[in-house]
């Protein structure tokens, strides 16, 4: 399996660290398994590849103050590529918009290497394992916990966290919670563009405001549940909510 870690990342020594731990994890055996059988036996159009197979890290702008996230890596994106969002249909439309929204160097996401880079943004998610069927379990999502705390932790500029789907808002929710966020209850339900200040005024470090998106996944995009339009607001209220810088 590949052995070297992502080079974009303008990454602190800390999350460097944290990025090796991480990528060492062997927690959930279910996870474990799947990663691996899905990088020996390969999609066929992949055949020539080296599969990543392991966890798959957040990355991006130590200093951003847009943090994404996401349910977990995909079976042939992240989990081939070892890079979030790379290397698949929900990838290509998530670059494209933070590219449109001035948070990415270019449109194109295809693997490490490729010359992306991410200003002012980090792009991270729930579960760092590809999942059968994108599902995670109650328990694998909480095994996960820690790594995405870290990584937190290890953001102090985040204001906004895009959450990505109704597991990633759920799980944001619940982690803002737990840090002593005033969420309200009951907690408002997932829908697109719906809001939520973590705490009082404007957004800020460790209170940020979180903002819900539809997952930019083919069951969504192709069926129209998700426009390019609609996508587009999300990271437009987020520059709004986080001044013109
Ligand atoms: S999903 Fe998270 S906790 Fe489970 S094995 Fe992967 S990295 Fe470890």
């Amino acid at each position: 399996m590949i052995e070297t870690l992502p080079m974009e990342s303008a990454l602190t020594p800390a999350l460097r660290a944290l990025e090796r731990e991480v990528t060492k994890c062997r927690r959930c055996p279910r996870l474990v398994a799947w990663r691996e059988q899905v990088a020996r036996e390969k999609r066929r159009a992949f055949a020539d590849e080296e599969y990543w197979g392991r966890p798959v890290p957040g990355w991006g702008d130590s200093a951003a103050r847009l943090l994404v996230l996401g349910l977990a890596p995909a079976a042939h994106g992240g989990n081939r590529t070892g890079r979030a969002f790379t290397g698949d249909e929900s990838g290509r439309w998530l670059y494209r918009a933070l590219w449109r929204s001035g948070f990415a160097s270019q449109p194109e996401s295809e693997r490490k290497g490729d010359g992306l880079a991410l200003v002012d943004c980090f792009v991270t998610a729930g579960v760092r394992c590809a999942p059968p069927d994108n599902r995670p379990t109650p328990v694998e999502r909480a095994n996960c916990r820690p790594w995405l705390e870290a990584e937190i932790d290890l953001l102090p500029e985040v204001r906004v966290v895009v959450a990505l789907g109704g597991f990633a808002y759920d799980h944001a929710l619940r982690i803002w919670r737990a840090r002593g966020a005033a969420v309200p209850t009951p907690k408002p339900r997932f829908a697109h563009e719906v809001e939520v200040p973590l705490g009082q005024g404007a957004p800020a470090a460790g209170a940020p405001l979180l903002v819900a998106s539809y997952h930019p996944s083919q069951q969504n995009t192709f069926t129209g549940v998700l426009t390019e339009a609609a996508f587009d607001r999300v990271f437009e209220k987020v520059r709004q909510r986080l001044g013109s810088g």
